[in-house]
């Protein structure tokens, strides 16, 4: 990497950024008298802080740069289309050809049916379309009370109100008066915390059929729609167990309701296959998608819908658009993101070379006294924190404590890192090559070592 001069101190750039930047999901004030890391560039699977320090980028910023930093491409397709047509809406009955390319694309890529594309500037926003699409489709077959969605407990799908209701995280519920009516939630297939003393199998089974039993009890003609990630990302890459999806699909198949996939993590490569939907053998009549879609160079998300639904829609007005629905430049810089994955053969070098070549070293982790289960799928992965591993114990700590210890060890070692809870998680660049993975797995092992030394000094080894 070639370094850009920096010219302010960091710690002018920090007090100026406490000054007047308020970030997502962080306690301000904390924050403020810690001082922000500040971000400078970014390279491949590496990004470089103000003081000059390169570190691995474990996360792919926020489970979104597929792609990997630096690819010219992207500026360049960006830089053109700002040029030629910055900006265009698509309300008026008109459209512009970044739309139309990449929509064309999208319908190819995506599986069986899927083949109608409806845009957003994010995950959050695409969320929001499926909640009032879902409830518009059913209205519009004359059924308008079948208007509740069923989705799961520490569920992730975004953060706007309507996001937020469909996700199931306690912490959003409790601000800002969600969730909004006619959600459900039924529990997560989260056998490492919650399997109690069933096998992953039949606890995937039991999971599976509390969406069975919520459809019983709420009444099949008040229930639109289910939806879920593949496999669950910001919650804590819950891997569900092998039985939970075959029967979640069949439950899906015999009572008329939508399957809505969240693919926004696990879609355009993450787990091996083009979709998460496709990994664990799914046929949803919606995906969610935005992140890796434009590797996160531009913020853009979207809706893709099959022919049955879109059909139905088409049949009236849908009251609904955003000011930046296919924005241009958002659009062009995906299509070209999608491009280079195809000819570069991105999802087949995750599927054949990376994601086996991490996983050997990553099961390897259950090695460390610290780590009771590792998970990985394509290259999404996670590694349970637990100081007894044969009663899959917790911390006598406040969940996340030890996590969080764990996390600042990663940094510390120049590796990004995120916990959930006491769950270590990563998501790295899809283009990440094998002597990087030795990189990242030297990187965590120290930070294990090091986090082990400090919660036995702490006095928190204790199960709880
Ligand atoms: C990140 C995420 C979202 C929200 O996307 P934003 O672009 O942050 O609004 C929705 N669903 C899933 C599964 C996500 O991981």
């Amino acid at each position: 990497m070639t370094k850009l001069d920096n010219h302010y101190p960091t710690q002018e750039l920090q007090a100026r950024d406490a000054a007047h930047h308020m970030h997502p999901f962080t306690t301000q004030s904390q924050l403020a008298a810690k001082g922000a890391r500040v971000i400078v560039r970014a390279e491949g699977c590496f990004i470089e802080d103000s003081e000059g320090e390169t570190i691995l980028d474990g996360m792919a910023g926020l489970w979104c740069v597929n792609i990997g930093y630096g690819r010219s491409e992207l500026a360049d397709v960006a830089n053109q289309q700002m040029r030629q047509l910055p900006y265009y809406n698509t309300f008026f009955q008109t459209t512009h050809i970044p739309a139309i390319d990449l929509s064309e694309r999208l319908a190819n890529l995506a599986p069986d049916n899927l083949n109608q594309v409806f845009y957003a500037g994010s995950g959050s926003e695409a969320n929001d379309t499926n909640i009032r699409l879902v409830r518009t489709y059913w209205a519009m077959k004359g059924k308008p009370t079948k208007n509740i969605i069923i989705s799961r407990k520490n569920a992730y799908h975004g953060s706007t109100v309507g996001g937020g209701s469909l996700g199931g995280m306690t912490g959003m519920h409790e601000q800002g008066g969600l969730p909004i009516p006619n959600i459900h939630h039924i529990n997560q297939p989260d056998w490492w915390s919650e399997g109690g003393d069933m096998s992953p199998e039949e606890f995937g089974l039991a999971r599976a059929r509390e969406l069975e039993q919520a459809i019983e009890t709420l009444g099949e003609d008040r229930v639109a729609a289910f939806i879920a990630e593949p496999i669950q990302g910001a919650g804590g890459v819950i891997v569900p167990p092998e039985t939970y999806w075959p029967e979640i699909q069949r439950i899906c198949d015999a009572y008329d309701i939508l399957l809505i996939a969240d693919e926004v993590i696990c879609g355009f490569g993450r787990t091996g296959n083009w979709f998460g939907s496709q990994t664990v053998g799914i046929r949803p009549h919606i995906m969610t998608i935005a992140k890796g879609l434009s590797s996160g160079y531009q913020p853009i998300g979207g809706s893709i819908i099959c022919d049955e639904v879109a059909q139905v829609i088409a049949e009236g007005e849908f009251n609904h658009g955003y000011t930046y629905n296919a924005h241009p430049v958002a659009a062009a810089v995906a299509n070209e993101n999608l491009r280079i994955l195809q000819e570069e053969n991105v999802v087949q070098h995750v599927r054949d070379v990376a994601a086996p070549y991490l996983k050997k070293k990553w099961d390897a982790l259950t090695d460390h006294p610290m780590v009771g289960e590792a998970k990985l799928v394509g290259l999404m992965g996670s590694i349970a924190l637990t100081p007894n591993k044969a009663n899959r114990a917790k911390f006598k700590a406040d969940a996340g404590t030890v996590g969080y210890i764990c996390r600042e060890r990663c940094f510390a070692n120049n590796l990004v890192m995120r916990h959930v809870g006491d769950r270590m998680v990563i998501s790295p660049p899809l283009i990440i090559k094998p002597q990087e993975i030795d990189l990242l797995i030297e990187r965590a092992t120290r930070a294990l070592d090091e986090a082990h030394a400090e919660v036995i000094k702490q006095g928190l080894w204790e199960e709880a």
